[in-house]
């Protein structure tokens, strides 16, 4: 770990532990630190990922100071890593799976006259296929 990331994860950590668990997630800290980790790897081939580098201290610095606008910078950096790197979102297949099992229920259960048993079984195919594939890209490091 070069001495940049040691630093800027200490710092992490010292806001981290200012929080109750339930607020990291509201406030993205867990995400920033997904975010972090990931730059580790792909700042030493990636030109805007180093540009990004000082980004990270300055969203570090706001949320020392409470200054909420790191938000914008934070999905600054999550885009250029979503679309440059290709990483996807946390629960990015279990969306579609489960509006995919929504559409299905309804149009099964529109065919066959019960909306409520087919709309059930098509919500709980869609989160149950959804998270699988995204615990399958979780495993390949594919998801941020
Ligand atoms: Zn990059």
């Amino acid at each position: 770990m070069t001495e940049y990331y040691e630093d800027i994860q200490l710092r992490l950590i010292d806001i981290i532990d200012l929080y109750p668990e339930k607020n990291r997630k509201k406030l993205g800290l867990d995400l920033l630190q997904r975010i972090i980790e990931r730059m580790e790897e792909t700042y030493k081939g990636c030109d805007t990922c180093q540009f990004y580098q000082d980004l990270i201290e300055e969203i570090i610095t706001k949320i020392e100071n409470d200054d909420k606008t790191y938000k914008k910078d934070m999905r600054t950096v999550k885009a250029h890593l979503l679309k440059e790197h290709h990483l996807l979102e946390e629960g990015f297949f279990m969306a579609i799976f489960m509006i995919l099992g929504v559409i299905v229920g309804i149009v099964l259960g529109t065919v066959f006259s019960n909306l409520p048993v087919f709309l059930g079984f098509g919500i709980s195919f869609g989160v149950t296929i959804g998270s699988m594939i995204d615990a399958i890209a979780k495993k390949k490091n594919k998801v941020l």
